[in-house]
């Protein structure tokens, strides 16, 4: 994250002042969560919160539950919030929170536990107005509905618009689950459209299984992309004539791997990023395309599902290769985007038709990938850089106008 900062604020000419407080972290906050387990003993948990900047708004961001999440790996996510939040013109800023468990390991009981005491212990940071939470890895609807009784419960009254990504009823939006996978979708068909390529001609390879991943996956389908490869945490399926998503999806319920599906040959996750595919959409964690493996990446266009899924040491790479790279930042901001809208509906207590959803968030995101498109060609950046730019000439206009609080 920081290098691409740098690299933008370079070539913005960012005055050195704004520099130094829009790299650093806002605030953060590191917790023990005490969880009585199952059979009467108590696990200690930790836990972070780190909101990077609330200069455009309050802090927006996931909460990753999750082995390896480490404060760091926070800190990137929630300044990458900040700029994603900006590239679509959202009127937030950027948060992260994780706490470091393995929730496929812990029952429902136990995750409902370690969910309630996590938000009592960073309450003070959370509000409508201050920072609202929503899903990432780890992380779903039922957990956000558990956020939003605890904050309501502390704060003595029903408030829907601490969190998003509620299930409908909660004050959930339509089109939420949808909306990643969605926003992957458009960015790609404008990808497409921008190089002159045929949807209909393509083939795409996804790594992740997940709200992100399966999501795309079933998306880009509708755009007669031909899907053929997808993968989960052990590891993926192939079948050059086109996966049956439909039956993935039904498989997924029910087993909640892909293991044994029979429909394809399997393959690993390293194998997957390597395909002759056309799109290639990373949508599972960070760092897997590296300067190790990039050399072998086939794809024309990557779109960035995931969250950081190439280096700093592949981007130089991509570029030369004469990759189109669609970056995180704008890639997968349909979710946030659609988050906001969920915010404005719970503030305002009128909840918006689907179609309505759908199609404000198709302005923001084609608006959005015109306009680092049309940076990085004014600019001679890549794409990624362009995204950058905008976000962080965004938040830096925002930081002069407001001052420094003295
Ligand atoms: N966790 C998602 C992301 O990384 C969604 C965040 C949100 O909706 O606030 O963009």
């Amino acid at each position: 994250m920081q290098v691409r900062f740098d690299q933008a604020a370079d070539r913005l000419g960012l005055d050195p002042n704004l520099f130094g407080i829009l790299r650093s972290c806002e605030r953060e906050i590191t917790i023990s969560i005490p969880v009585v387990m199952d059979d009467g003993s108590v696990s200690v948990f930790e836990g972070y919160r780190v909101q990077h900047s609330t200069a455009r708004g309050p802090a927006k961001g996931g909460i990753r539950f999750a082995k390896n999440v480490n404060r760091d790996e926070v800190r990137a996510l929630a300044a990458w919030m900040t700029w994603k939040c900006a590239v679509v013109n959202v009127p937030f800023g950027g948060g992260k929170g994780g706490v470091v468990c393995d929730p496929f390991k812990m029952s429902r009981a136990e995750l409902e536990r370690l969910t309630r005491r996590y938000v009592a212990g960073i309450m003070d940071l959370l509000g409508p107005d201050r920072d609202v939470p929503a899903p990432d890895m780890g992380t779903d609807g039922q957990i956000m509905s558990w956020i939003m009784d605890t904050y309501s419960m502390h704060s003595k009254g029903y408030t829907p618009a601490i969190v998003t990504g509620k299930p409908i009823g909660l004050g959930g939006s339509l089109g939420r689950i949808e909306a990643t996978g969605r926003g992957v979708m458009l960015c790609t068909r404008e990808a497409l459209k921008h190089l002159d390529m045929d949807a209909t001609k393509c083939t795409a390879a996804i790594q992740g299984a997940g709200n992100v991943g399966l999501i795309s996956a079933l998306q880009l389908a509708t755009l007669g992309v031909k899907i053929v490869a997808i993968s989960d945490v052990h590891g993926g399926l192939y079948n050059a004539k086109g996966l049956d998503l439909e039956g993935i999806r039904e498989f997924l319920m029910r087993n909640r791997k892909l293991e044994g599906f029979d429909g394809g040959d399997r393959i690993s996750n390293a194998e997957i990023l390597e395909l002759p595919v056309d799109i290639l959409v990373p949508a599972a964690t960070e760092n897997v395309i590296t300067s190790r493996n990039v050399g072998n990446i086939q794809a024309r266009i990557i779109t960035e599902g995931a969250n950081g899924p190439c280096t700093a040491n592949a981007d130089k790479i991509l570029d030369e290769k004469g990759v189109f790279v669609i970056p995180d930042i704008l890639a997968n901001a349909g979710g946030v985007t659609v988050s906001y809208f969920e915010w404005v509906q719970d503030r305002i207590g009128l909840f918006w038709p689907q179609k309505e959803v759908e199609e404000r968030m198709e302005h923001i995101m084609v608006d959005a990938f015109a306009a680092v498109v049309d940076m990085a060609r004014k600019w001679e950046v890549s794409n990624r850089i362009a995204a950058y730019m905008l976000g962080v000439n965004r938040v830096a206009e925002i930081t002069r106008m407001r001052g420094i609080y003295a």
